[in-house]
């Protein structure tokens, strides 16, 4: 009988100054270097590339291959990079006592439907152990067993 294989979520902690650290974290997931991985922005509501939700992709001539599935989420001086080759992915972090908050934006960001629209039944989110002084949470689209490393 195959068992099937969970699905991998990578979480990279890192500083909210690190411009660099959505890039490295893929780049590391994928054992390639960090000038392979291109980051753009597409917005889920209006279409535009100069906000929204982050996407990567690998270097090369257009349409190159996406870099899997990454989420980003910043509070005060930390952030947290989440990363799935095979399914979208949403992370949150926020300050202590905010465990409900997170765990809903994470699995918004997952969903792609933000905070407006309630995500579906089968995102479920699990907390993450994280720095001191917050609370994170990460969610991954699958109704599949799913696993989380962090780096
Ligand atoms: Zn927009």
């Amino acid at each position: 009988m195959e068992t099937k294989r969970p699905v991998r979520v990578e979480v990279t902690w890192g500083h909210a100054d690190d411009e660099q650290l959505l890039r490295r974290a893929v780049a590391t997931a994928l054992g390639t270097g960090l000038d392979q991985v291109v980051e753009s922005r597409v917005c889920p509501a209006c279409g535009a590339s100069d906000h929204g939700r982050p996407v990567v992709r690998l270097a090369g001539p257009a349409p190159s291959p996406r870099a899997g599935h990454v989420s980003l989420s910043r509070h005060d001086d930390v952030a947290v990079v989440a990363w799935c080759e095979d399914a979208a992915v949403g992370v949150d972090v926020d300050g202590p006592g905010r465990e409900g908050w997170v765990q809903h934006e994470a699995r918004g960001k997952c969903a792609g439907s933000g905070i407006t629209a309630p995500p579906p039944e089968h995102l479920v989110a699990r907390s993450l152990t994280t720095p001191p002084g917050c609370v994170a949470a990460v969610a991954v689209d699958t109704d599949g067993p799913w696993e989380v490393v962090v780096r």
